[in-house]
């Protein structure tokens, strides 16, 4: 018979999701507005304690209006980090502008601040900054505001990895200018697809809104002075997300044991090196992943196919941006010697661990004795 199947991240539901769908069924509000969209974004603005909230169809479809807000035009530089998923950056290629790719520092796997200092060394005038906060861990906010400060641009938060993940008791998504967040299926919570953008700003959101519905003119007839986008998400989508936000701190609470569990679980392998957590923020801790020493004999590649072969999904970190056949044409900053990075290092180490909320102890066991296994026989 074949084993249970563990999953990395998969939707978890609890019934509340379900109402507000059916609600929506009821009263006929079967569109891309309506009473559950208002509601979601209101609702999604007061956990994070930011005012304004845009609800559309991606995070991908966030970044790249966020992009528009901030004036990216072609040939415009935008800084972004190397290690992270590429929906943060095609959204740059979509607009014909330009990513230059930052280092991660060690401590936090997100974007290094010296090497951004590098950066504007040679680009001193790039249009927007992104910061990710990887696998959930908040970046040191602190020291990327103040650059991107003194320089005068403006700063794009990808939150889509961290959702309810602060820094110094602050959302992520609410330190930029404007911030995003993702409702993807395998995300904390999830609408099946989605994502929102924040802002502190009512004029921006107000101006997403309008992109993201056509782009279309106060007029009665059918008038358009700008190029607009079908990005808006769907009463039916803001209603799962209505259902899903109840839940989000059990989520949160639930990820952080998963994490907590691997760590102590691991604390006897000295090869095996847990995922950092920034301890100005409390993560989410969306993925819980590990690294493995240089020199080990094991490899993640061993550790991946061993978890496959019984039944159990766990992935590689996130292949580096600049190493990507295309973005490599683009320029890349670290602080490294000799061509090497902390990006690719932690690629070349690292993997991410089954993280599904809905792991039993006996399931954590298992991943727990598999993953041992390896390093003791
Ligand atoms: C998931 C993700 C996105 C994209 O969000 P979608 O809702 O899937 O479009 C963007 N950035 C990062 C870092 C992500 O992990």
């Amino acid at each position: 018979m074949e084993k249970k199947r563990i999953y990395l991240s998969s939707p978890t539901m609890h019934g509340e999701e379900q109402e507000f769908v059916q609600e929506a069924f009821d009263t006929n509000w079967v569109a891309p507005l309506g009473p559950n969209v208002n509601e979601f974004e209101k609702e999604l603005a007061k956990y994070v304690g930011i005012p304004h909230a845009a609800a559309l169809s991606a995070g991908t479809a966030a970044i790249h209006l966020a992009l528009k807000l901030a004036g990216v035009e072609e040939g415009d530089v935008v800084f972004v980090p190397s290690l992270t998923f590429s929906a943060t950056c095609n959204p740059i290629a979509y607009e014909k502008a330009t990513p230059v790719f930052i280092d991660s520092e060690r401590d936090t796997w997100n974007m290094a601040s010296e090497a951004l200092e590098k950066a504007y060394e040679k680009y001193p005038n790039p249009k927007a900054v992104i910061v990710v906060h990887l696998y959930g861990t908040p970046a040191r906010m602190d020291e990327i505001m103040d650059i991107c400060k003194a320089h005068g641009t403006v700063l794009i938060e990808d939150a889509a990895e961290s959702l309810g993940s602060t820094y110094k008791g602050k959302h992520t998504g609410t330190f930029g200018r404007l911030g995003i967040y993702s409702f993807n299926g395998n995300k904390i919570i999830t609408t099946s697809g989605g994502g929102m953008l924040v802002s502190e700003e009512e004029e921006l959101i107000k101006k997403a809104r309008f992109l993201s519905t056509q782009a279309r003119d106060p007029a009665r007839h059918y008038q358009h002075s700008q190029i607009g986008y079908n990005y808006r998400m769907s009463n039916i989508t803001a209603g799962i997300g209505r259902g899903q936000l109840l839940f989000m701190e059990e989520h949160k609470a639930k990820k952080k044991e998963i994490y907590r569990k691997y760590k102590e679980a691991f604390s006897d392998i000295p090869e095996i090196a847990m995922n950092p957590l920034n301890p100005d923020g409390d993560a989410n801790c969306w993925l819980s992943c590990m690294t493995i020493a240089p020199g080990c004999k094991v490899t993640p590649d061993m550790v991946l196919d061993t978890l496959e072969g019984e039944n159990i999904e766990s992935r590689p970190i996130w292949k580096p941006m600049h190493l990507q056949p295309v973005f490599e044409k683009y320029d890349f900053f670290t602080l490294c010697e000799n061509g090497e990075s902390v990006a690719e290092d932690i690629f070349n180490r690292g993997l991410c661990l089954p993280s599904d909320i809905k792991n039993t102890d006996e399931d954590m066991a298992r991943i727990i004795g598999l993953v041992k296994n390896l390093f003791l026989s």
